[in-house]
């Protein structure tokens, strides 16, 4: 029988999740970025967040901490949080891919497929209201559809990722925005936007009757490795 996320305590949730964390830790599906990865990334903040980002892939700063957006865009998202008053531990935020593409390449299709399980589990336990996607690709994916970024800027839509009813929120990839002047205006005045979609709440959820099969469990992963992995604490201490 599939869990019902939605009966869980925030405690049981965030317990729930540090397991797929474990299970994330080991994970091999991605032959090279296993091989390749300092850290998996698995993400960072509050595990019970009314708010949730997701990013595109860990860069290799974020490799070595093993903790999202902690360069130079990171501090852009950190800036922008703060001018609508909110900070880090009160969101959460992750990734697509929990490991750091070599050379900072794009994600390939493969490792995003290999790796989409455990953002769907991230999003069934946090149970967030509003995610931003971050950028292409993380809008993409949680749309389902190859529209981009430039058209669907600071347009929300209801979405039902799994069993959770969200109100998805695509915004500029920072990183991106700090090169670019009037990308950074534009997300900028995105993000002002957000508080009043937060205030929103939750959109109506899908009855239990109407619940969609649960998304495929994260599949059996080696054990957590001695491959020089940011301590559980360090990552799980902002939970
Ligand atoms: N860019 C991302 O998409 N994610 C990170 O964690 C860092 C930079």
């Amino acid at each position: 029988m599939p869990v019902d996320e939605s009966k869980l305590t925030a405690s049981e949730r965030r317990e729930a999740l540090k397991e797929v964390f474990a299970q994330a830790r080991g994970c091999t599906r991605c032959t090279e970025l296993a091989a390749t990865r300092k850290t998996v990334v698995f993400g960072s903040g509050n595990a019970d967040a009314d708010l949730m980002f997701v990013g595109e892939a860990p860069g290799a700063s974020e490799d070595e901490q093993g903790i999202p957006f902690v360069g130079r865009a990171g501090k852009l998202l950190d800036q922008l949080l703060g001018e609508i008053g909110l900070s880090r531990p009160e969101v959460f935020v992750a990734n697509v891919l929990k490991c750091h593409p070599p050379g900072n390449r794009d994600p390939l299709p493969v490792e995003i497929d290999n790796c989409q399980e455990y953002l769907h589990r991230q999003v069934e336990l946090i149970q967030p209201n509003v995610i931003c996607t971050l950028g292409n690709f993380s809008t993409k994916l949680l749309r389902g559809d190859p529209t981009g970024i430039t058209r669907l800027h600071g347009q929300p839509e209801v979405l039902t990722l799994g069993r959770r009813a969200v109100r998805l929120y695509p915004i500029f990839h920072p990183a991106a925005a700090l090169y670019t002047p009037r990308m950074l205006e534009t997300l900028r005045e995105d993000f002002t936007r957000l508080p009043e979609l937060l205030a929103l709440g939750a959109p109506e959820q899908p009855r239990s009757l109407e619940i969609p099969e649960a998304v495929e469990d994260v599949p059996e992963v080696a054990a957590a490795g001695a491959e020089g992995q940011a301590s559980e604490i360090d990552q799980l201490g902002l939970f």
